[in-house]
């Protein structure tokens, strides 16, 4: 089914709208320049994960693009479980998109309306249930994660996903599940929508995110492993040294924890502490496991 084309209803600007009618103008400044930012968000068992975190960076994201959400923080925290209600569902994937309008066009857009928009759906596991239990096989991007300088690298701006659809097109096109990026320095950053870990004599390795999202997933790993007495090294990671790890793990909402087989010439085979993590955030984000 279509995405544009499902029975349900998008919060939109305050108000629910029937989710066919949840539609932008094709003057909309978000789809020309990329002023946009968004949020994934995920609920178990009627609880959306970190939801407070998510809807902060959400604002933190619009306040880096230089401009206001026209909600509160606790209302656009409402409105999303509002939107899981409204659409009956406890287990969702929750999608808040904030935008400038079709007010003005052209680079400078001080008027816009800035919109907002919360949908909801059901999107049980992002990789497939069976690659995620092998480790999915990913292959390097062409593009590079920019510097700080060169973007606003801590926002999650839909400008910034523009490389990551190309790499993880090309990645799909070439047989592979998804592609790792590579910074601007040529260290290994993240995978197009997710972060990664490694490991090495039972320590957890994974790149300091000075130039990409320090994801909450990633900081809920961090603080799991710690909490089971896993060391965790925070580092520049050189691709190269990739052929001394044993296992690798990418990590994000949507991704959740999941095992990776194969990274361009170098491969990993899931094993205890992946798996482990795996079960431990799986139980985490459905409160089964209480946080250390
Ligand atoms: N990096 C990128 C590029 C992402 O899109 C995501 C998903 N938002 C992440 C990392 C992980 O972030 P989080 O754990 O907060 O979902």
């Amino acid at each position: 089914v279509p995405f544009d084309d499902r029975d349900g209803w998008i919060w939109l600007d305050g108000q629910f709208v029937a989710w066919r009618e949840a539609k932008v103008h094709v003057l909309t400044h978000g789809l020309h320049y990329a002023s946009s930012v968004f949020e994934g968000e995920r609920m178990y068992g009627g609880e959306i994960y970190k939801l407070t975190e998510h809807t902060q960076r959400l604002f933190q994201s619009a306040e880096i693009l230089d401009f206001e959400i026209p909600f509160t923080v606790a209302e656009i925290d409402q409105a999303c479980k509002d939107t899981c209600a409204k659409n009956g569902l406890t287990d969702a994937y929750v999608r808040p998109i904030a935008w400038r309008g079709s007010e003005m066009i052209g680079v400078s857009a001080q008027q816009t309306k800035i919109h907002v928009a919360i949908a909801v759906w059901d999107w049980p596991s992002y990789f497939k249930p069976e690659e995620r239990a092998k480790g999915i096989r990913m292959c390097w991007a062409k593009y590079k994660r920019p510097s700080p300088e060169s973007e606003p690298v801590h926002a999650k701006a839909s400008g910034l996903y523009m490389i990551c659809t190309i790499s993880k097109h090309a990645a799909e096109k070439a047989g592979y599940t998804d592609a790792m990026m590579l910074d601007y320095r040529g260290y290994v950053a993240e995978s197009t929508g997710s972060n990664v870990f490694f490991v090495k004599d039972g320590v957890l390795h994974t790149p300091t995110p000075d130039c990409f999202l320090n994801g909450i997933t990633r900081q809920s790993v961090i603080a799991l492993a710690r909490s089971k007495g896993v060391e965790i090294v925070e580092r520049h990671i050189k691709p190269e040294e990739l052929s001394t790890f044993s296992e690798c793990f990418v990590v994000g909402t949507a991704a959740e924890v999941t095992p990776v087989a194969e990274i361009g010439e170098y491969s990993f085979t899931p094993g205890k502490l992946s798996l482990e993590l795996m079960e431990d955030y799986s139980r985490l984000v459905r409160r089964e496991l209480v946080p250390a």
